[in-house]
């Protein structure tokens, strides 16, 4: 996601505590309290813009959705989406996918997405990648029994490297796409980069996974 300075993000994220969530580790445990209706979780880590939190909100008022980006200069766009759609049903944080157990009890989160995450295409940069086995666990630790992992990418690289691992962490595959955009998968939400990619003629891969 290009990053562009802008000084002003911060407070602005800082004007807006319906939406954006300044200390997440005081809901852990309680999520529910944080929104409007009681209703199952998902998550999207690596939010960028915002394009497909808020599109999946607006289609499924029935859900609790949460936005995590760590970059300031990029979630405050997800937020402008949010101010504008006036939508009760998402809250972004601005953290560190790092940190996700001090923010989410076990057994909380219902569902993870993930969306053109950095590829980190070099081997020694294997365990940046937020498909990587200690990421795995951090999302196990937080998600229900049985909870999902849905991913999309563009890039074939990341996406063979993400098969691996969820196999090799004893992951479930129960639906996968070699070409997202000429499957018949309905409802799809385009994100930022998917746009931008699809535009230019790449495939869109996507699988959906399951811990066991
Ligand atoms: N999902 C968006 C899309 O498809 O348009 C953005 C994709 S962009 C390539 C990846 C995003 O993930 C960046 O905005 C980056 O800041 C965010 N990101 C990367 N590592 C992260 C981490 N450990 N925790 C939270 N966000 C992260």
């Amino acid at each position: 996601m290009r990053q562009r300075n802008k000084p002003w993000a911060k407070d602005k994220l800082a004007e807006y505590p319906q939406y954006v969530i300044s200390e997440p580790e005081k809901y852990k445990g309680k999520w529910n309290e944080a929104f409007n209706k009681n209703q199952p979780l998902h998550i999207e880590i690596g939010t960028g813009k915002g394009r497909f939190i808020t599109g999946m909100a607006k289609a499924n008022p029935d859900i609790n959705y949460i936005g995590i980006e760590l970059a300031e200069s990029v979630i405050v766009t997800a937020l402008d989406r949010i101010i504008e759609e006036e939508l009760p049903n998402v809250k972004l944080l601005n953290v560190n996918a790092n940190d996700l157990q001090e923010h989410f009890d076990k057994g909380e989160v219902d569902r993870v997405y993930l969306n053109f995450s950095d590829p980190w295409p070099k081997k020694r940069h294997a365990k940046r990648r937020l498909t990587y086995r200690s990421f795995l666990e951090i999302y196990e630790n937080i998600l229900v029994d049985k909870g999902e992992i849905h991913f999309k990418t563009d890039n074939q690289g990341l996406f063979e490297s993400s098969l691996m691992s969820f196999s090799e962490y004893g992951m479930l595959l129960t639906y996968v796409s070699l070409d997202l955009h000429n499957s018949d998968y309905e409802g799809n939400i385009m994100t930022e980069y998917e746009e931008k990619f699809s535009s230019k003629g790449n495939r869109i891969y996507r699988c959906e996974v399951q811990y066991r």
